[in-house]
């Protein structure tokens, strides 16, 4: 009976890689028909001063239109294209985009507005990144003071100590006059202290301290100790997933200033968010 649960278990494990292979590379093919046929799209969440809500700038998140599956959320095909380094392209697909975005702005007199995208690790850790991001800056003629990138906590926590290749391509983006924003702060197996060491402009507050199915701050305490640390650091903090009005004043009270969650939008089309800078929404104070 046993014997028979044990190969039951080891049948089930097979089946379960067969599906998730199969998943793979059904998203890798995906993943590279998208490419080509542009089946990305780029939308824009707008970040925002907590004591009136008005938008101050921008985060990107990705999104998938697939013909067959609809539409495909970041967190299931980004780590596929990790494995398959199908993230380098996919990565400059989202920076051109990007720049594309601040270039109309501009156009538009809308200058003040920056963007941010999120990197990868291992876009980081191609070696190609920082040097893309010079080139594509230089080619569309736009100052690096627009953009921000975003890294989360435990990519810098992974590569920063033992590869120095991560400290000096942290320190080029910084000499473009880019932004670095540590996403996702608290998740990792972090202390306070790494803050000091890492080169970074901005911490965010995982959404998982702010938000849950309740009104008020999940975690005040965790919340309260990162925004004093940074700010002693000189950094800016940004509070993601902000939800209730509840949420917006605790963060406000805490000394926090700018945030960004559903309360005040979810992320919009770049049409949307360009009407959003141009005709402000009506007060949600
Ligand atoms: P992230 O960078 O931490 O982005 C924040 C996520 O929280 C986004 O999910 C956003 O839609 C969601 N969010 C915003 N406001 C709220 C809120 O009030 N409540 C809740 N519950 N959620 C909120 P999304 O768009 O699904 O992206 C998930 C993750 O995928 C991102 O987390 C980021 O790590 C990654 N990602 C997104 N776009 C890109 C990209 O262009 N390149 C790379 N490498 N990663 C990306
Ligand atoms: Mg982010
Ligand atoms: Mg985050
Ligand atoms: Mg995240």
């Amino acid at each position: 009976e046993a014997k028979r649960l044990g190969l039951n278990k080891v049948q089930c494990f097979t089946s379960n890689l067969q599906t998730q292979l199969e998943k793979h590379l059904h998203v890798e093919k995906g993943l590279r028909r998208a490419l080509e046929a542009s089946q990305f799209e780029l939308l824009l969440q707008p970040k925002w001063s907590l004591a009136d809500c008005k938008v101050i700038g921008f985060e990107a998140l990705l999104r998938w239109r697939s013909e067959n599956d609809g539409l495909i959320s970041p967190q299931d095909f980004i780590p596929v294209a990790e494995k398959t380094g199908l993230i380098v392209p996919v990565g400059e697909w989202v920076l051109r985009q990007t720049l594309a975005y601040l270039e109309r702005w501009n156009e538009l007199g809308l200058c003040q507005y920056g963007i941010a995208v999120n990197v990868s690790p291992l876009q980081l850790k191609s070696g190609q990144f920082v040097d893309m991001l010079q080139h594509l800056l230089q080619e569309m003629g736009i100052a690096g003071e627009g953009l921000e990138v975003e890294i989360t906590e435990e990519t810098l926590l992974d590569g920063y100590e033992e590869d120095p290749r991560v400290q000096r391509d942290l320190s080029r983006i910084r000499e473009l006059g880019v932004k670095i924003a540590i996403d996702d702060f608290g998740t990792g197996y972090s202390s306070l202290r790494y803050l000091r060491q890492f080169p970074a402009d901005i911490v965010k507050i995982d959404k998982s301290f702010v938000s849950a199915d309740q009104e008020d701050l999940v975690e005040p305490e965790i919340c309260r100790a990162v925004v004093t640390m940074a700010e002693s650091l000189g950094m800016e903090v940004i509070a993601e997933g902000i939800e209730t009005q509840q949420q917006r004043q605790q963060l406000m009270d805490l000394g926090c200033r700018v945030g960004q969650g559903y309360l005040v939008s979810p992320p919009v089309s770049f049409d949307e968010a360009t009407r959003l800078l141009l005709v402000p929404a009506p007060d949600k104070t």
